[in-house]
């Protein structure tokens, strides 16, 4: 056959994880060019502590996300009517080399987000954050830092992991210090599980970040978590970290660092839905890990916060 004819992709070069189907059965693009929001997997998961596997979270979330009708009763939404919206597909971020894989997808994020789009993207474990914000940033896409809402079980701001100043526990850490978030404007959401002692936090409190325990969004209550949310990073742009472990591990168990006592899927569609006129320039969710997911239960509740996720980043901006 001619030399242009699509062949299958070569296993030694492109790992067998990159996915086949666009989000929300949406086309593939190869360029983000006149896109309003591209869509992008990070199927990374070398800076894990825990059960890895998130690499292969993008394919899952794709999978699950063919079930997601494009219009949102609950908030009337209709992010594929209002935003040109497609999926750019899987950066191709090697297993083996982590630099090399952070370059890869700050890359790919500038890039879209020097043709204009807002980004957001698949992981993949949570340090994949941060070379996002990195290609952010590289664009040109960062007037300041920015705000930044943050759900997860974790801070995610530990100094390093086992050594290493890159794991999926540091990523807002490096963030902060890069100056990427601005931590005066950032809440993080559902924090919980055992620790290490009383200071674990000592350094994020002290720098400025607003940390919502599970014990108080409990006394906070849905609607009071989003208050306080758009008090801290309200008013100017910010990001939307989404980490699938600040669901109960009932309702996402497919992920690597599950902590119990988590959050209900539907205070999460409310928080969510909470946020709706916030400046978000973009956002993540994060560490679905399939390999420990059972009838797709952490698939589903990671496509349908991609979607909600979605209809608050495609909205009209100026409102
Ligand atoms: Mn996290
Ligand atoms: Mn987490």
């Amino acid at each position: 056959v001619d030399a242009e004819w699509p062949r299958p992709l070569d296993g030694r070069t492109t790992p067998r994880f990159v996915s086949a189907r666009g989000l929300f059965r949406l086309p593939f693009r190869e360029s983000a060019a006149g896109l309003d929001v591209a869509l992008l997997g990070l199927p990374f998961d070398g800076a894990v502590t825990n059960r890895p596997g998130a690499r292969h979270g993008p394919a899952a979330v794709r999978a699950a996300s063919q079930l997601i009708r494009g219009y949102n009763p609950a908030t009337g939404a209709d992010p594929f009517r209002v935003a040109r919206v497609a999926d750019l597909g899987d950066v191709n971020a090697t297993p083996l080399d982590l630099a090399a894989a952070l370059e890869a997808i700050a890359t790919r994020v500038a890039e879209a987000a020097s043709a204009g789009a807002r980004v957001m993207t698949v992981g993949g474990d949570h340090l994949t954050t941060l070379p996002v914000l990195r290609g952010l940033k590289r664009a040109g896409a960062l007037a300041a830092p920015l705000g930044l809402v943050h759900f997860d079980a974790h801070s995610d701001t530990a100094d390093a992991n086992f050594g290493s100043p890159l794991g999926h526990g540091t990523p807002f850490r490096r963030a902060i210090e890069e100056g990427l978030i601005d931590p005066a404007r950032t809440v993080q959401i559902g924090i919980r599980g055992s620790g290490y002692g009383p200071d674990d936090l000592a350094w994020t409190t002290a720098a400025g970040v607003r940390v919502i325990p599970i014990e108080e969004c409990e006394t906070l209550g849905p609607a009071g978590v989003v208050a306080e949310a758009r008090r801290v990073a309200g008013g100017l742009p910010c990001w939307l970290s989404f980490d699938v472990d600040c669901l109960d591990p009932a309702f996402a168990p497919g992920t690597g660092t599950p902590e119990w006592g988590g959050l209900t899927p539907r205070e999460a569609l409310a928080m969510l839905r909470g946020l709706a006129g916030l400046d978000l320039v973009g956002g993540d969710l994060v560490e679905v890990a399939p390999a420990y997911d059972h009838a797709e239960i952490t698939a589903i509740a990671g496509a349908t916060v991609l979607f909600e996720m979605l209809c608050l980043v495609a909205a009209p901006r100026g409102r």
